[in-house]
Parts: structure tokens; C-alpha cells; sequence
């Protein structure tokens, strides 16, 4: 097991396979960004490593993001090789779901087990908008191919004042009464060049709540209000599925965090909303064995702070969401 200094059991690796994404969300990335190279990139090998050792660590969950995971190449065979790895036990991704028409399939042979897909709102216009050029088409036939897949389903919506905070949240939650997925609203959280918009435009969520039963009903909770993972969630009467309010800024669930983030230039952050990183990719690039690698990651994980600092006004600023991966 892998304990940071606070006694937190650390088991839940995101690993960020690319910066690149094949979408722009305005809240995201800018339009003009500029991706990495690929030689500084994590190789596939350097990954499947990294994941062993991790293991090795108490690591059980992992979860592929980006950018956009799915425009990675090799993307199956990456999964096929984690899901083999020894001590995993759960394989997820987050993706915007385009691509999962085609990919749905192969992922979920290779042992991929939950897609959390991120959908803003279900209006073709305003996706267009957000997403900069995204059809929401592509996205609900991504959703379609996962379930026939026999994936399990998270839809992720980040809500945004004036955009999707009323009616599009309101579509969202319906799904919920037919379908059996989780439908999450998260809190837009600040980052570097775009936090001015961001922290401009956040939506509480005792706001959503509200506006989601004036609509559809009360909402009940599930567990007697207990985290789920980082979600609160909710139920609407007679309804499949479920609602998950995460509020990262504003109800933030650090007590409860068991993760660690590898970004795609294989630094390991130790906290979403923190800056702190260890570079992982250099000491690989330079010949250490795994004993020693194994120790820079324990050490790194010792030393993993508490929470965020939005409230003493620390912003994380040297990447954007789009190369953390959420
Ligand atoms: N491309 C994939 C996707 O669209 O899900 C994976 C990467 S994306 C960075 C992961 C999640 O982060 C998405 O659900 C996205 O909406 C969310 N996200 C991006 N920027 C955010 C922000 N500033 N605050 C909160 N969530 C954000």
C-alpha cells in the first residue's frame, strides 16, 4: 500500500496517454494550443512500466485520459496492456466519446471495463459552441456503442453559467429516468489562462439541485449522502439511473482522495489543483531500475498535499485541464 503523509491509502492512478484532443472546449484548452512532441511523450513501454511499478505500490484502478485518450495511438493495445498487468483490478477512461463508435468494441475485448463520457448538453447548436466544432451525433452514438459494448456508463457534464445551467441540465438529468447510467455535473474549476472565465462562470450545486426538482421532482439521496468516489449523488423518483453533483471547488472531498495523475509527459502530480509534479520520465530516460523508481514514487506520494489553495487564491498555472487530464 501506498500512504501519503496524512494517511491517505493512495491506490487510484489517471494516466494522461496524449495532450492532444481532438475537440476544444472552450473551458478547457485554448484554440491556438500548441501539443507536445511526441518524443516527450510517455512511450507505450515507459507506460506499461510505470503501471507495474504502480502496482507494485497498491495501484488497483487506473484510468486512461488526455486530451482525448482515444486519439492515442496504439490505444487498444496500451489498454490490453494494463488490463494484463498484474493487481489491476479496475480499468476506466475518460473520453468525449467520438471515437467510441468504432472503439467501443476492441477497448471493452481488451478488459476496459467504464467509459466516463463528457457531454455538456444534448443541443446540437450550443455543442457545436462549446466544443468548438463537436457534433453531438458522434457523441450519442459513442454512448449507444459503449453500452452494446457492455461498458459500464458515466456521462460527465461541467456546468457553465448562462451556457447549460438551466434547460441542458434539465435534459441531462431526464436521461436518467429511462437509462441506468450516472449522470455527473461538475464544477468548473480554475486553470491557468482560461481561470478568469472559469471561476466567472461556476455554478453552485445546491443551484443545480434546485433547478433540476423545480423541473423533474425532488431528488433523493443515495448511500444516506455518501460520496461516491467524488460524486454526492442522487436519485429522481422512479428513475434508473443517477445524479452526481461533483463540487471540487466549492464541497471539495480531499479527505477522502485516494489519487495521483501521470501527465502524458510523464510528470506525476500529486494533486489536480496543485502545481507540485514529480518527473517521472527523466530518471526512466536515464537507466533507473524499478527498486529506484519504486522509491521516487513512494517518496512522491508521502509529500502529496492535503488540497487545493483556491481559497487562499492558489491557482494552478503551469498546465491547463486538457494536459492533466481531470
Ligand atoms: N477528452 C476527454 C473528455 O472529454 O472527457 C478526457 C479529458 S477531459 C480534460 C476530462 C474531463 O475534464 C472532461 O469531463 C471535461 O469536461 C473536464 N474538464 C475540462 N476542463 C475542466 C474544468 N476547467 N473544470 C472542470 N472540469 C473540466
Amino acid at each position: 500500500m501506498s500512504f501519503d503523509r496524512f494517511g491517505r491509502d493512495i491506490n487510484y492512478l489517471r494516466i494522461s496517454l496524449t495532450d492532444k484532443c481532438n475537440l476544444r472546449c472552450v473551458y478547457c484548452m485554448p484554440e491556438d494550443i500548441t501539443f507536445r512532441p511526441r518524443a516527450e511523450l510517455l512511450q507505450d513501454d515507459e507506460i506499461l512500466r510505470l503501471v507495474r511499478v504502480f502496482t507494485k505500490l497498491g495501484f488497483e484502478k487506473f484510468r486512461l485520459t488526455g486530451g482525448e485518450p482515444t486519439v492515442r495511438a496504439n490505444i487498444v493495445n496500451i489498454v490490453s496492456g494494463i488490463t494484463s498487468t498484474p493487481g489491476v483490478k479496475i480499468m476506466a477512461m475518460t473520453t468525449n466519446g467520438l471515437l467510441l463508435k468504432e472503439l467501443s468494441r476492441p477497448l471493452a475485448e481488451a478488459g476496459l471495463q467504464r467509459v466516463n463520457i463528457s457531454i455538456d448538453t444534448l443541443n446540437p447548436e450550443k455543442f457545436k459552441t462549446v466544443t468548438r466544432w463537436g457534433k453531438i451525433e458522434d457523441v450519442l452514438e459513442g454512448i449507444d456503442a459503449a453500452q452494446d459494448a457492455g461498458l459500464g456508463i458515466k456521462l460527465n457534464a461541467v456546468v457553465i453559467r448562462d451556457y447549460n445551467d438551466k434547460e441542458d441540465v434539465v435534459d441531462l438529468a431526464r436521461l436518467t429516468l429511462e437509462q441506468p447510467w450516472q449522470m455527473r455535473f461538475i464544477e468548473m474549476m480554475p486553470f491557468g489562462s482560461v481561470s478568469e472565465f472559469q471561476r466567472a462562470n461556476v455554478v453552485s450545486e445546491d443551484e443545480l439541485i434546485g433547478t433540476i426538482s423545480d423541473a423533474l421532482g425532488p431528488l433523493t439521496p443515495v448511500n444516506g449522502g455518501k460520496l461516491d468516489g467524488e460524486a454526492r449523488m442522487f436519485k429522481l423518483s422512479a428513475a434508473n439511473g443517477t445524479l452526481g453533483f461533483i463540487s471540487s471547488v466549492s464541497k471539495p472531498f480531499c479527505a477522502g482522495c485516494t489519487r495521483a495523475r501521470l501527465t502524458a509527459d510523464g510528470r506525476l502530480r500529486l494533486c489536480l489543483l496543485r502545481d507540485m509534479e514529480v518527473n517521472l520520465l527523466k530518471p526512466i530516460r536515464d537507466g533507473v531500475d524499478d527498486d529506484e523508481l519504486t522509491e521516487i514514487i513512494r517518496e512522491a506520494i508521502w509529500w502529496k498535499p492535503w488540497g487545493h489553495g483556491l481559497e487562499q487564491g492558489v491557482i494552478p498555472l503551469t498546465r491547463v485541464m486538457s494536459e492533466i487530464g481531470g
